[in-house]
């Protein structure tokens, strides 16, 4: 199948063309035909599986079709995604997709100056990507109408939930038009996700590229059992030795990446941390250096990591096991990406060994345990109880107490939070909090579809 198969308009094929795709991906060729028969859309799909052009291409087309009534644009597509970093890279793609098209897009997100998205949207916006914080900010003073958008998407709507963002969703829902074609994309289907899109969406088709919480297949996952205080120097080794020259690595808290980022300095690696304490500034730079090659590891607590896209990025490190299982398959996620092969390793400490259990009775299937000569387990060292808040070391540590890890209301040991809502106020500051770098980032965030 091809991308003239399914109908779209040669600007858009022009613009595919530019970016090099040969074939839709799986979810493009599912997602995209139903898009265009004006269905709503549950989708599950993987991040790194296209699904971002799956649904930008077929808005894109059908707001072509459609045409829109003459004068100042005005908002007729909505995406809401979880974090500024997913808003920054999905309004990326809409405007590669739809640079030969007349569309006008803008982004929306906290952290940066207010009052230049409130000038783009004054002067027309037809395709509005946002977070919720920002969004309703901008509605609450007037300076935004939902009422005549006839597309909206929740894109990785679990991240969302986790994000405790239910409640600034339902009310965004309140002031869409009633008749709007809606898609829901998340990677996971959890009974919270399944009861929001009975709210949402109105006789859905079910997409399910990659099966139901299951990794990627092209990630070649391996585990590497090492003590919890060894754990530093296994990644340099790994690092020097694979002589790896790209790697996002994670951490459970944003102490520990930090700290992590700073070893790895000392060590003559080049890193960065990025993570919600972090100013929008400075993880758009730790960003763009990553991605430039700048930099050679990046550092990430979960939350940070949503998002980001970058192409062929050939190693996950999982520093630390997450505490919710799901979120390794976000994390793996990062890596092998539309088809290339990936490699995710895994430094799993004896604190973490019901983490690990965890996660492969999720993706059901046993990961490879592979020994680094030099780095021989000890095994009188006993497991103790991690610490996931501040002051927490950052290095694993754990027991024998963490079941249930895969539970929600875990999850938010997560960068220091306690409490969902404790969870969703930190968001929403990331959302809106610091105000600096606005104008550099800002420029970006609008411009033609
Ligand atoms: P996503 O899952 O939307 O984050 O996309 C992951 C990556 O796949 C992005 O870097 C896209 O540019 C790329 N991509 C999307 N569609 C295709 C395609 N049909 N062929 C090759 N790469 C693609």
């Amino acid at each position: 199948m091809t991308f003239a198969d399914l109908g779209l308009c040669k600007p858009l094929l022009d613009a595919i063309k530019d970016q090099g795709y040969t074939k839709p991906s799986p979810i493009q060729q599912q997602a995209i035909p139903i898009i265009l028969e004006k269905k709503d859309v549950l989708a599950g799909a993987q991040t790194g599986t296209g699904k971002t052009a799956g649904f930008t291409l077929p808005i894109l087309q059908r707001l072509f079709d459609k045409k829109r009534e003459k004068g100042k644009p005005h908002v007729r597509a909505l995406i809401l995604t979880p974090t500024r970093e997913l808003a920054a890279q999905v309004g990326e793609n809409v405007q590669t997709y739809g640079k030969y098209l007349p569309f006008k897009s803008t982004i929306i997100f906290g952290g940066v100056g207010i009052n230049p998205q409130k000038a783009a949207i004054r002067k027309g916006v037809d395709i509005l990507i946002a977070t919720p914080g920002r969004l309703l900010d901008l509605i609450s003073q007037d300076s935004l109408d939902l009422g005549r958008v006839e597309f909206f998407v929740l894109d990785e709507a679990d991240r969302m939930l986790d994000m405790g963002f239910i409640h600034d969703i339902k009310k965004v829902l309140a002031l869409l038009p009633e008749h709007r074609q809606n898609l829901l994309f998340s990677a996971t289907f959890s009974n919270d996700i399944k009861k929001l899109a009975d709210k949402l969406l109105n006789n859905p088709e079910l997409i399910e590229v990659a099966r139901r919480n299951t990794s990627s297949e092209s990630v070649a996952q391996v585990v590497h059992h090492v003590d919890r205080e060894r754990k530093r120097e296994l990644l340099i080794h790994l690092i020097k030795k694979g002589d790896w020259k790209q790697v996002l690595v994670f951490t459970r808290t944003k102490h520990g990446a930090n700290r992590l980022s700073e070893q790895l300095n000392r060590f003559d690696i080049s890193a960065s941390a990025i993570h919600g304490n972090k100013s929008q500034g400075a993880r758009t730079k730790a960003l763009s250096d990553f991605k430039a090659g700048n930099i050679k590891v990046l550092v990430a607590t979960d939350i940070a990591a949503r998002g980001i896209d970058i192409d062929q990025l050939p190693h996950v490190v999982n520093f630390e096991l997450p505490n919710i299982a799901e979120d390794y398959v976000h994390r793996i996620g990062r890596t092998g990406r539309a088809g290339r092969e990936g490699e995710a390793v895994s430094l799993v400490c004896v604190d973490e060994h019901e983490y690990l259990k965890g996660i492969e009775k999720l993706i059901n299937k046993e990961i490879e345990k592979v020994d680094i000569e030099g780095f021989d387990v000890d095994r009188s060292i006993k497991a103790e109880p991690i610490t996931q808040g501040r002051g927490g070391r950052g290095g694993s540590r754990g027991g024998s107490n963490n079941k249930g890890n895969s539970s929600r209301n875990n999850r938010n040991g997560n960068d220091n939070r306690n409490s969902k809502s404790a969870t969703r106020n930190n968001s929403r500051n990331n959302s809106n909090g610091s105000r600096n770098n606005s104008r550099k980032t800002q420029g970006k965030s609008s411009g033609k579809a």
